[in-house]
């Protein structure tokens, strides 16, 4: 059992809560707060409780260095422009310095620890590492969902210093969607993948193979599966190792009477940068030289139609370049009919990869069910894992 941080009688105590703060920035500007806005509520919580709020996060990959790029400051201010109330800093996550600024907050006040990974000890998931990070509070709540896949000092080994230990709000508004509801659909289940990389979503295919009444791929992850059945993808993207993959998949596929749908045209231009030609091309008829960039109109037709009888929807992917607007098309009249099948009552669950930067391209963030915070994490919980934090925190 997991305990939910409603269990824990929060008042006057302080506690020390990992986020997922991971965010893309360009220099020190944020380019999506999507993950720093799902964690408020667990704040707010918090703070309307009657606690002090340490917040410990990491942010890419300094690889164990101090590094100014990697530095959480940008995303203290924004926590604190979206709370509209000052929160305190410490440029050390271990520091005496800090553990004394922890030890000294007053009720409703927060204080965020700088990057966990200017200490490769951190993803070394080192024991003293943990124990210093625990110094900090004395009730451990997670909430770094983005993480929770990872077997690091901030969510696995600092759980053994605390007591008291649970989830926030994220995590078990992510389980309770991407686990729960996913094992017990209303049916039709249909499972959309589009994308690049292949190797991340073949679990989700594996498991779902068996759970979804429909398989539907598009965008790059296409072109393993056309090729596997014999035909040319010209210069299409291609990850080649997975090529014999898709062939096994089509094979239980067809073993199995399930309907693995692919595109039946596709938009191509000689490379990314360049305008795409008038018409679509046959799937099967890419000529050498052109590269299939996004789904054509007779595919969009057909993969909407079949989500129209859905009740069910695990969208993973874009369909194309939906970066470039010449190949956006399919990726947004497929983000378009999903809002509105969620308009007419159906779950759709979007996560991983690249998705909620798509949704949040076409303005549908709020729009879907439910939008994972998590890349990784999130195609391992729908494939059917156990996530490591998460299951460190069961009681
Ligand atoms: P992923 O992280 O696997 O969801 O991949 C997302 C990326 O896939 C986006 O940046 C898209 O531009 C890219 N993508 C989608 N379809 C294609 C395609 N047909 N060819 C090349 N890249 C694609």
């Amino acid at each position: 059992m997991l305990r939910s941080i409603k269990t824990f009688d929060l008042r006057g105590q302080t506690i020390l809560m990992r986020l997922d703060l991971n965010v893309p920035l360009s220099g020190e500007n944020i380019d999506d707060d999507f993950r720093i806005k799902s964690c408020l509520p667990t704040i707010n919580y918090c703070l309307s409780e009657g606690a002090s709020i340490v917040i410990m996060s990491h942010l890419g990959r300094p690889g164990g260095k101090k590094t100014k790029k990697h530095s959480l400051i940008p995303i203290g201010e924004s926590i604190a422009s979206m709370l509209e109330c000052p929160i305190k800093f410490s440029e050390d996550c271990i520091s005496q310095d800090a553990v004394d600024t922890s030890l000294s907050l007053k009720p409703g006040e927060i204080h965020l620890l700088e990057n966990l990974r200017f200490y490769k000890e951190e993803e070394e998931n080192d024991a003293e590492f943990s124990n210093r990070l625990s110094r900090h509070g004395k009730v451990y709540i997670n909430d770094a969902f983005g993480t929770a896949h990872r077997k690091h000092a901030s969510n696995v080994g600092v759980v053994d210093y605390f007591k008291n230990y649970g989830i926030g709000f994220l995590i078990e508004k992510e389980i309770q969607y991407l686990k729960e509801i996913l094992n017990k659909p209303k049916r039709p289940l249909i499972l959309i993948l589009g994308g690049a990389k292949v190797s991340t979503k073949i679990e989700l295919i594996n498991r779902y193979i068996h759970q979804a009444d429909k398989i539907i791929i598009g965008g790059g992850m296409a072109f393993p599966f056309i090729k596997a059945m014999g035909y040319n993808i010209g210069k299409s993207l291609l990850e080649s190792s997975m090529v014999e993959k898709a062939r096994s998949i089509i094979d239980l596929a067809q073993l199995s009477g399930k309907d693995l749908m692919l595109p039946v045209d596709v938009i191509c231009s000689k490379n990314m940068d360049r305008a795409p030609l008038q018409s679509p091309v046959n799937i099967r008829e890419i000529p050498d030289n052109l590269m299939g960039l996004d789904i054509g109109p007779r595919s969009i037709k057909k993969f909407n139609e079949v989500l129209d009888s859905a009740l069910t929807i695990i969208w993973n992917g874009p369909m194309g370049v939906f970066e470039k607007s010449s190949f956006s098309n399919g990726t947004r009249l497929i983000a378009d009919n999903l809002v509105r099948i969620v308009e007419n009552g159906a779950t759709v669950v979007a996560g991983g990869g690249d998705t909620s930067a798509v949704l949040k391209y076409f303005n549908i963030m709020e729009k879907l069910t439910h939008v994972s915070t998590g890349g990784g994490a999130s195609l391992e919980l729908m494939s059917g894992k156990s996530l490591k934090a998460i299951e460190r925190l069961e009681v």
